[in-house]
Formats: structure tokens, sequence, C-alpha cells
């Protein structure tokens, strides 16, 4: 049976956004393929009328700045994030979340925006972004738009774009100043396949030798890419001690929504291991701001 029935591959935004709302039948961008592709494959989704390759549109792929930001385009590849000066520079949690990515050929395959519109609570590139303060832009037939990152996410496997409608053009973050740093760390079984036990991405700014402003991710601590609100809070104001490490811990696992996963790890170990990253996450990241 034919996975699709029909195949555009469409050079600019305006003919992508017109050839999904045309489609007869239910239409989606296919980017890297690395988890439409094997989903379809598998019969893990339901068949799709037409894919639109938007590997060639050209507005989705710049990687560079914009006034006081940082554009990383939806469709630019895991590796070329890796490799970019500019990216390294001024997101390094996202530099260390897309070296973990799968091997050598997912990295050229995958982009971020596929990593991002797949919606899993725990995907490397979508825990690095919402720690860097990321926003999205989003095409329509009425526009384009910026939202915030993660109002992008309404459960596990669930984005809030509009199917068909809507396509992510890029990210935008915020240039990093002196005194800031990020940091992404994560524990994967070592047989295990595309997503981590748990992850945890922070960025930080110093404020003289205190923790100005804070932002922590962590992946699955929730149905969605989960922001450890409480944490921050626990943070703000305070010199990074082993002391304030615990009690933000304490803060994290009193409001982290962690399950057991049959392939992954159950509540209890995840529980222990977010110790272990956050301490470590925040002591690089530290360093890396002061
Ligand atoms: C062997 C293997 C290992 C992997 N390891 C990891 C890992 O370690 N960590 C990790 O996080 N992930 C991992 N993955 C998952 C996957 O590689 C990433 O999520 C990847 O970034 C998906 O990007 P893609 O371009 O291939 O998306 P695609 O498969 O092309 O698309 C995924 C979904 O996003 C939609 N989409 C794509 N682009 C857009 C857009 N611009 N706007 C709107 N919707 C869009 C598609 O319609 C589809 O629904 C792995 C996958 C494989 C096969």
């Amino acid at each position: 049976m034919s996975l699709w029935q029909q195949y555009f591959q469409p050079k600019t935004l305006t003919e992508t956004i017109d050839a999904l709302a045309n489609a007869p039948g239910l239409a989606l961008p296919l980017a890297g393929g690395t988890d439409l592709l094997l989903d379809l494959e598998a019969g893990r989704h339901a068949p799709i009328h037409t894919l639109v390759d938007i590997t060639s549109v050209r507005e989705l792929l710049p990687l560079e700045i914009r006034g006081e930001e940082l554009f990383i385009g939806a469709g630019v590849s895991v590796s070329s994030i890796i490799t970019s000066d500019l990216v390294n520079t001024h997101a390094s949690a996202l530099v260390e979340a897309c070296e973990l990515i799968g091997g050598p050929q997912v990295r050229n395959a995958a982009t971020l925006g596929g990593n991002v519109a797949h919606a899993l609570p725990a995907a490397d590139g979508t825990i690095a972004l919402l720690a860097l303060r990321a926003e999205a832009e989003i095409a329509s037939s009425s526009g384009n738009r910026r939202t915030p990152f993660g109002d992008l996410f309404l459960g596990p496997g669930k984005s809030a774009l509009k199917h068909g409608k809507e396509l992510l053009v890029g990210f935008y973050l915020p240039l990093r100043k002196p005194g800031e740093g990020s940091c992404f760390n994560r524990i994967m079984r070592p047989q295990g396949v595309a997503l981590p036990i748990v992850n945890v991405a922070i960025w930080l700014a110093c404020k003289l030798d205190t923790i100005g402003q804070i932002c922590i991710a962590v992946g699955p601590g929730g149905p969605t890419p989960w922001r450890a609100i409480e944490a921050e809070k626990v943070l703000l104001n305070q010199t990074l001690t082993e002391g304030s490490i615990a009690a933000a811990l304490e803060a994290l696992l009193a409001h982290a929504g962690f399950r057991t996963s049959p392939h992954r790890a159950s509540v209890d170990y995840r529980r222990h291991l977010v110790g272990i990253l956050l301490s470590d996450t925040l002591q690089a990241a530290w360093q890396r701001a002061s």
C-alpha cells in the first residue's frame, strides 16, 4: 500500500502553505523524515494524502543574526547547528543537545523544526530551546506570527500547530550577553533509541555572585516540554552552593510529573537521576556565565 498519494517539493513559504491548504486529504510537511517516515512505515501514523517536502523552502533555511536575536530556520539540520559558530557562541545548550541526537546519518537529515513539531516532552533540541527562551515563528495563509515556545505544545506528540495549515518557520533566541551561560545534559540507555531517560537544559544570568535570571527545562518532566519554575524561583538571587542546589532539587521534585515508561526507566530512577543532572548542568552553566 502506498503511504502517500501526492508529493510536492515547493521552494517558497507561499507555495508550501498553498500546497498544504489545497490538498484534498490529510497533508503534512516532511522535513528530514527521521520521525515521520519511520512512523508511516511502521503503521504508527494514519496514511497521508499529500507530503509536502520542505527541505528546499528558502525561508526555513537561514541561520543568522536578526537584530538582537539569533534566528535558526526550522529547516536547518541538526548537523548544521552543531558546526555553526553563531550557535556555539550564543546557545551552547542547543549545540550540546544536537550533538547527542541520533547518529551522524540522523543528524544530517533531522531538522530542528521536526524535533519541535513532533512535540515529544523529552526531545533534546526542544528542551534546549525551551531553556534558551526561544520564540517560534509560525506561517499560515493569514501571515506570519511569533509565539512563546512553550505555547507550541498540547500533550505528548500533540503540537498546537494546526495540522496542514500552520508551518514552523524558525526560532528566535536572545543573543548571549556577558554574564550569561547555558548547558544541556542527558542520560540515555546505552542501547536506547531516540529519547533520553531524562534531560536537563539550563540558561542563567549572573548578578554579581548570585543568579539574576534562570530557566530550567526538564524532559520528560510532564506531558509537554516542562519548565521547573518552582526550582527557578528557589535559585533566584542565591549563590550556587550545595544547599541552594539541594533546595532547587526539592522544589523540582515536588512539581515534576515523571512517569514510568516500560522502554526507558521507572519514576524512581528518573527522580534519582534528575538530581545528578540538575547539579552538573547548573554548575556548568554557572561556570560559563561567570
Ligand atoms: C535512530 C534515531 C535516533 C534518534 N535520536 C534522537 C535523539 O537522541 N534525540 C531526539 O530528540 N530525537 C531523536 N530522534 C528523533 C528525530 O531524529 C528528531 O526528532 C528530528 O529532529 C526530527 O526532525 P525531522 O526533520 O526528521 O522531522 P520529520 O520526521 O520530517 O517530521 C516530524 C514531524 O514534524 C512535522 N514537521 C517537520 N517540520 C515541520 C515544520 N517546519 N513545521 C511544522 N511541522 C513540521 C512533520 O509533519 C512531522 O509531523 C531520533 C530518530 C531516529 C530515527
